[in-house]
């Protein structure tokens, strides 16, 4: 209840005290003044002898007149005065917005006091630190997404500029060539990863549902990338509840494919994956496991971040945009992902859908 009256009534309170604080002093000061006019015997009393009524009847109604006048007057003068003080929570947040209207995001409102003005300054400072958060990730994305492709595309430019030279061995002309078709294809991959990405962010609802085995996809995506982990020599231990799954194909199959990749990516010669798919009451749990070198706690708290790699030397092939298309479309199918992992001791990504 007083959490009730603080948070909801406390603006109305304060303006009916307001009204009646100026209200009170509008009276006290007319009425004293009156008194000390009365007594002055510039004005007349309403005790006035029945002869002066008979002989002015109208005589004294016009102090009273005079009086309410007067109260007008001076309840006007201090309600401007007071209300420039009453109104200065409101101007703050005036101010705060025509700063945020202007593009700067870092401004902060504080009001205490008032329930109601100070929960909107609470409200206005979470929604410039959102806007500010927004502003940071929109920032960096351009920054990351510029750096990226720019790498490939100058390395390109210069092996090209040295395969015009004559007096270049073949030796020499092949290992440029294998750089030039490695970055191609790598310019390649971050383009479509890139356009898989925002073409997700931008899909607010899944579309093509359709029934299928998902304990069956898994192991198709396991047989796919048979190459890569078998030339690695890894071993993949694999356990799969049979599952059946209202959703979309395409989109699933992303989150198997980009889980595994990175486990064999980042998996030693002769490491070890296990994969396991679990039906839980009406959920499904997908736990992927390696024993490859884990990752620190910074890593751990940036993996989902757009262009994020932990390796900044990009010493292993990948854009840092596998997880991120992960992430989003979990979201889409309202699931969950979580990651744990210690330096040296494997990474284990666990996936919820509902
Ligand atoms: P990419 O693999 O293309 O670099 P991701 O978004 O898939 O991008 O992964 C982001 C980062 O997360 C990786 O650069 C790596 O540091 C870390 N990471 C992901 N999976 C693993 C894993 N299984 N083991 C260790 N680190 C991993």
């Amino acid at each position: 209840m007083k959490e009730f009256v603080k948070k909801r009534l406390s603006l109305t309170i304060t303006l009916v005290l307001f009204v009646f604080g100026v209200l009170m002093i509008t009276f006290l000061v007319a009425g004293g003044i009156t008194i000390l006019l009365q007594y002055m015997d510039i004005i007349s009393s309403s005790s006035q002898t029945a002869q002066n009524k008979s002989q002015n009847p109208g005589f004294h109604v016009l102090p009273l007149i005079y009086f309410l006048g007067f109260c007008i007057l001076l309840g006007t003068a201090f309600t401007a005065f007071l209300s420039k003080k009453a109104l200065n929570p409101i101007r703050k947040v005036i101010d705060a917005i025509h700063k945020v209207a202007s593009g700067d995001f870092n401004v902060k409102v504080d009001i205490k006091g008032i329930g109601e003005l100070e929960e909107l300054s609470q409200s206005f400072n979470k929604m410039t630190q959102e806007l500010s958060s927004i502003e940071t990730l929109r920032s960096d994305f351009v920054n990351n997404f510029s750096h990226e492709f720019k790498t490939p595309i100058v390395s390109l430019r210069g092996f090209a500029k040295l395969l015009k030279e004559n007096n270049l061995s073949e030796e020499d002309r092949q290992e440029y060539l294998d750089i030039i078709i490695k970055e191609s294809e790598r310019l390649a991959d971050l383009s479509t990863s890139v356009l898989t990405l925002s073409k997700y962010e931008n899909l607010g609802i899944i579309t093509d549902k359709a029934t299928f085995r998902m304990d069956e996809q898994i192991r198709r995506t396991i047989v796919l990338m048979e190459p890569k982990w078998s030339a690695k020599v890894l071993t993949v231990n694999v356990k799969l509840d049979n599952v059946i799954y209202i959703g979309n194909e395409d989109l699933t199959q992303q989150i198997w494919y980009n889980l595994l990749d990175n486990a064999i990516k980042f998996s030693e010669q002769g490491g070890l994956i296990n994969i396991s798919l679990t039906k839980i009451n009406s959920s499904i749990l997908f736990v992927i496991q390696d024993n490859g070198p884990g990752m620190d706690e910074l890593t751990k708290a940036h993996i989902f971040d757009k262009f994020y790699q932990g390796d900044t030397s990009h010493s292993k092939a990948g854009s840092g945009l596998g997880l991120s298309i992960v992430k989003r479309i979990v979201e889409l199918c309202d699931g969950d992902v979580h990651v744990q992992s210690e330096i040296e001791n494997g990474s284990t990504f666990s996936v919820t859908l509902k």
